[in-house]
């Protein structure tokens, strides 16, 4: 299928690596232009020259922060008329409730709250303009089943998707969408981390801890970069302009609800 969006522009935020770079290459797939964004230079440049060899569609890399101002101004100051918006960074650290104060709240609500709020506000209104635009957030399982240890994700990234059920709503009618991608568990250096953290606590090997993880989903494996990467090109096609502020669930069956 031809997702119609050949030609077009695309901010994709952290997305050196992981399921930023899985949306990214889907995106390059479909002859969407990208801005790529990630703290890491070598890796950025990396990923950067990969996609364009293997997409032939422009790539620009901007090294920086996207949590603080100035790496959103050094984003921002060359994303003028993009069609296209994925917003993503780092997940909060793992722990216990007793672990977080304020400026650990704080970190995260900047990293997974504020930022993707600063990057709509800016480049929405221009999409608006244009009559044409579409968000994708990514965000996690946790907002639709909270995980005890990622409290901080919980919590900030419920606050996202408040922020977007209705602000989608709003400006639904000048033919921009704002939809949220929810990952379940996917096989990414963000997993790993997890195992790593799960099994020093528990005291068995990280390879256990990744079966043990791996044992509470359905499809009996995590998910990859590129399924995610296809879901977020759909999102952000041409054919998704009636899908308005959901939340889409990408976990393999692991959410054991019907809805
Ligand atoms: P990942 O494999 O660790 O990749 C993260 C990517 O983001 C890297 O390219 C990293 O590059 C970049 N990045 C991190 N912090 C950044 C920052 N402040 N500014 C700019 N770039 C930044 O992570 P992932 O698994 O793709 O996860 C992406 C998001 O989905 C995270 O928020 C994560 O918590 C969430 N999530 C993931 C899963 C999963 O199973 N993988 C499940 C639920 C939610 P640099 O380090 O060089 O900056």
């Amino acid at each position: 299928m031809d997702l119609g969006i050949k030609g077009r522009r695309a901010l994709v935020c952290a997305s050196s690596k992981g399921l930023g770079r899985g949306c990214a290459e889907a995106l390059a797939a479909e002859g969407v232009n990208l801005i790529l964004n990630g703290r890491g230079g070598e890796a950025l440049e990396a990923t950067a020259s990969a996609i364009r060899a293997a997409y032939g569609v422009e790539v620009t890399a901007i090294p920086a922060d996207i949590t603080t101002e100035q790496g959103q101004s050094a984003v921002l100051a060359v994303s003028e008329g993009i069609d296209i918006l994925v917003t993503n960074a780092g997940g909060p650290p793992p722990g216990m409730w007793t672990d977080w104060g304020r400026d650990d709240f704080i970190a995260a609500f900047d990293a997974n709250l504020l930022t993707p709020i600063a990057l709509i506000k800016a480049l929405l209104p221009a999409m608006m303009d244009r009559g044409w635009g579409r968000i994708v957030n990514i965000t996690s399982v946790a907002v639709k089943a909270p995980i005890p240890v990622l409290g901080l994700s919980n919590t900030a990234r419920s606050g996202l998707t408040g922020y977007v059920a209705g602000v989608s709503r709003q400006v639904a009618g000048s033919g921009v969408t704002i939809n949220n991608l929810l990952p379940g568990l996917h096989d990414t250096d963000r997993l790993a981390m997890l195992d790593k953290v799960d099994a020093a606590a528990s005291g068995v090997s990280e390879q256990a801890a990744r079966e043990s993880r791996v044992a509470t989903v359905p499809a009996g494996r995590f998910g990859t970069a590129e399924e995610f990467g296809a879901a977020c090109a759909w999102l952000c096609s041409d054919k998704a302009g009636f899908v308005i502020g959901q939340n889409i669930l990408l976990d393999g069956g692991a959410f054991p609800g019907a809805l």
